[in-house]
């Protein structure tokens, strides 16, 4: 089992450090996503256990909801690994074929996006920070009556946290109740920055001529953050090594970055997060070390009428709601979760996309230390989500730009129906 770990760690040495990989095509093209389908929970255990400490990259754990794990491995880690999983009676088989192919599909279309300027914003490509943090500035010109930027902190690497506020102050009481959408907090989930970008955008431009979105920018005031890991969403943009970036960029040790996921001040690093600092889910030396998540926090807290908050990620297609730390459910879970179940009703309606929903220990996996976690159980704010966009895993983190648009229109049906429940419930609450 030694030998096993330590053949491990060499293979993961060279690949990330790029030393020794020559490939002709591109760094991934020898990668393929294989996905492990555990039959039972003793399957689940024996996985876990035969993974614990291997060093390849994990696209998607074991959940309580879907029992499959993701794996992305090179040519070798397959010849040493999949042995293992046969004759440990562990069922597999290839989800992606071709990691390179699909990042050459991302990646040549978002250069075609950049060689054409972004003076029309194209909300069906993916797009660097540059052109995000542009597009805010613009819009920001455009709808100067209801739409300001803000700027949150700045990063390790010295870049903002710029969000985008969306508020009619001409309407409704002085009070009105702030909702927070935080998108890309991890690096390498395109989708989720793209989705927030896309809904603010519809927020603003269909501002009186729609008159549900027209109510919900009425009766709160919207704080946007598109990326909330600026470093590594750079990143994960530098080249195709890069692209599957996850954590911020601050050194640590040996190992880089932190997972901004994993860093909040509560229950802070107890499961589901490692002490390893090479490791994807490393918790941080110490909570709230992250510039980009203490800074996030403290805004948070100035924030006196914080009613929802929703962090988006992919992948897996699930809607969440405290605790992940524990599998125990908070006080008012049938609160949180019943606004789970409306938005991912109204969101299957628009194009048949199913998710799950329920508390995120409970669904996926225990994971302390976890913003939706801290925003509930320290701001006491009662409606904390996390969002896992498309897919199930057919694209993964690679999910190609024709799938931005139906994912922003869907997940838009879900926030539009999930403001009106929010904003009912509040009233319940505070005519009692
Ligand atoms: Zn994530």
């Amino acid at each position: 089992m030694f030998a096993f770990k330590a053949l491990y760690f060499g293979i993961f040495v060279s690949l990330h450090y790029g030393v020794n990989v020559v490939l002709s095509t591109g760094p991934l093209s020898q990668f393929r996503v294989i996905r492990i389908t555990p039959s039972d929970s003793s399957d689940v255990e024996t996985l876990l256990a035969l993974t614990k400490n291997a060093n390849f990259d994990v696209w998607k754990w074991p959940s309580a909801g879907s029992p499959n794990m993701d794996v992305m491995l090179s040519r070798e880690e397959r010849r040493t690994f999949l042995p293992v999983l046969q004759t440990n009676g562990l069922q597999f088989h290839v989800m992606i074929k071709d990691v390179q192919r699909l990042i050459d599909v991302q990646r040549s279309s978002a250069l075609k996006s950049r060689s054409r300027g972004v003076g029309e914003f194209e909300y069906f490509k993916y797009h660097t920070l540059d052109e995000i943090f542009a597009w805010m500035e613009n819009i920001t010109s455009v709808y100067k009556d209801r739409a300001s930027l803000f700027n949150v902190t700045t990063s390790y690497e010295g870049r903002p946290l710029m969000g985008l506020k969306i508020s009619n102050p001409s309407v409704g009481p002085a009070d009105r109740p702030a909702f927070w959408i935080e998108g890309g907090i991890h690096a390498r989930e395109w989708i989720s920055p793209a989705t927030v970008v896309f809904m603010a955008g519809q927020m603003l431009d269909l501002y009186k001529l729609d008159p549900e979105l027209t109510a919900a920018v009425d009766k709160f005031d919207w704080y946007i953050l598109p990326v909330t890991n600026p470093d590594g969403y750079s990143f994960t943009w530098k080249d195709d090594k890069s692209r599957l970036w996850r954590k911020t960029r601050s050194p640590q040790g040996k190992c880089i970055g932190v997972d901004p996921n994993r860093n909040w001040d509560l229950e802070w690093c107890k499961s589901g997060a490692s002490k390893d600092p090479c490791s994807d889910t490393y918790c941080g030396p110490e909570a709230f070390s992250e510039p980009e998540v203490k800074g996030v926090s403290d805004f948070l807290q100035g924030l006196p009428n914080l009613k929802a908050f929703i962090d988006v990620h992919s992948y897996s297609q699930l809607w969440m709601s405290p605790w992940g730390y524990t599998k125990k459910l908070p006080e008012n879970y049938k609160l949180q979760d019943g606004g789970s179940a409306v938005a991912t009703d109204a969101l299957e309606k628009m194009y048949g996309t199913k998710y799950e929903h329920g508390s995120i220990a409970g669904i996926l996996y225990e994971a302390s230390g976890s913003s939706a976690d801290w925003v509930y159980g320290k701001l006491k704010v009662p409606f904390s989500y996390a969002v896992e966009l498309r897919d199930t895993g057919k694209y993964g983190f690679l999910l190609p730009e024709d799938q931005i648009l139906p994912t922003g229109h869907e997940t838009l049906e879900a926030v539009r129906a999930l403001v009106m429940y929010i904003y009912e419930n509040i009233q319940y609450y505070n005519d009692l």
